[in-house]
């Protein structure tokens, strides 16, 4: 079976475009005077973005914290605050701010219209009814959370998305002008989950003309903008993680993901510079990837982190493993069908207690 994928619905770029938001929500409210929930990343709190959001009086603003990556619980929390607050169901939930905040905004409003703990969805197509409408505006770009049909949470057992077509954003703003003076280190890791996702879609098992198209157009893009740099970065920037994201929609990612998820669940390390300390590490699956990426580090003057299983115990490490076990079809993409027989528990161990 060839997959049958949803994509987003609408889609607006360019520079000043986040000034559209006013009107594409109008669309949407309702004349029983349902309202809109923004989530925004509270790193904008004392930002000029606070006093541009669109809101309506009775509008609800939630400031999210991502200080540390999406939990389940949290989602749950924000959901509950969200009904609570709002006595019916918002005509949309708006998330603005990098990957975490996007996949907060996703995971809300699927959580509005489906029972229980988000942590009961966390897998591949077990979210039962449609979300409420939900809109993301990336303030970070890399991730491609933007394109695609996942919200990823840690949970109380593991670190996995809510899959499904239900996920997907109805509409999205990329508006480049939001993605200026990031921290340098931030800009870089995110912008290497990126980047990762070319290598590892484009080396994968999976990899066919669709994901191709967009991920070769990703990599060019990666590379001019880490590599070259100069004016329009950030426009580049964001239409290379929407490809990204859209290449991988329609393959995979691979190893490095698989090993970032266990990094990021045991030690709490971020999505992106998870990815980065991993790939550093797996020269014999990406040799050219690596290499270019050691340049990458090299122009922006990036010292990756290192040693950081060091301390580790046994349990500790076995956590890790199990959990980029979980993780089939990445090592299936990476690997092949065979797959079991090349990554061994042992394996992932020696490759984990180098980082
Ligand atoms: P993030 O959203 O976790 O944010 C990282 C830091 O950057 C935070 O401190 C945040 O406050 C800050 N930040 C955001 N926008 C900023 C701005 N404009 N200026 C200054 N600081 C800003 O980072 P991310 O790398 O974009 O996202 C990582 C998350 O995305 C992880 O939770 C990961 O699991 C998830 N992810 C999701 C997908 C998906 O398809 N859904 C794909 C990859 C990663
Ligand atoms: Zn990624």
């Amino acid at each position: 079976m060839f997959r049958n994928f949803r994509m987003v619905s609408y889609v607006v770029f360019g520079r000043g475009s986040f000034n559209q938001l006013d009107d594409i929500l109008s669309k949407q409210r309702k004349d029983d005077g349902s309202i809109v929930v923004f989530c925004v990343d509270d790193v904008h709190k004392d930002k000029p973005l606070k006093n541009r959001l669109p809101l309506k009086s009775r509008d609800l603003l939630l400031w999210v914290n991502v200080d540390v990556e999406p939990k389940t619980s949290y989602v749950d929390q924000l959901t509950k605050r969200v009904k609570d607050e709002a006595k019916s169901l918002p005509a949309g939930v708006i998330g603005i701010g990098g990957g975490s905040t996007m996949d907060i905004s996703k995971a809300v409003s699927l959580m509005l219209t489906n029972p229980g703990s988000s942590a009961d969805y966390q897998g591949w197509d077990l979210i039962r009814n449609p979300a409420v409408y939900h809109a993301g505006i990336p303030t970070l770009s890399g991730t491609g959370a933007e394109a695609s049909r996942t919200a990823i949470l840690t949970g109380p057992q593991k670190k996995l998305g809510l899959n499904s077509d239900y996920t997907v954003f109805d509409q999205i703003v990329l508006d480049p002008e939001l993605i200026q003076g990031i921290p340098t280190e931030q800009w870089f890791y995110t912008g290497m989950d990126c980047y990762i996702h070319c290598i590892e879609s484009l080396t994968g098992t999976y990899l066919n003309a669709f994901s191709k198209a967009y991920g070769e157009k990703s990599l060019d893009l990666c590379r001019e903008v880490f590599l070259k740099g100069g004016p329009g970065s950030e426009d580049k920037l964001m239409m290379a993680s929407y490809c990204g994201g859209m290449s991988i929609a329609y393959s995979q990612v691979g190893v490095a993901h698989a090993l970032s998820y266990g990094l990021s669940f045991v030690l709490g390390l971020r999505h992106g510079i998870g990815n980065s300390i991993a790939f550093d590490y797996l020269e014999e699956f990406y040799p050219e990837g690596v290499y270019e990426f050691r340049k990458m580090l090299e122009k922006h003057k990036i010292d990756l982190p290192r040693k950081i299983t060091a301390g580790l115990d046994e349990e500790q490490m076995n956590r890790m493993i199990d959990v980029a076990l979980i993780l089939e079809p990445l090592w299936e993409n990476a690997l092949g069908k065979d797959w079991k027989k090349i990554m061994t528990r042992d394996r992932i161990a020696e490759l984990y207690r180098k980082m």
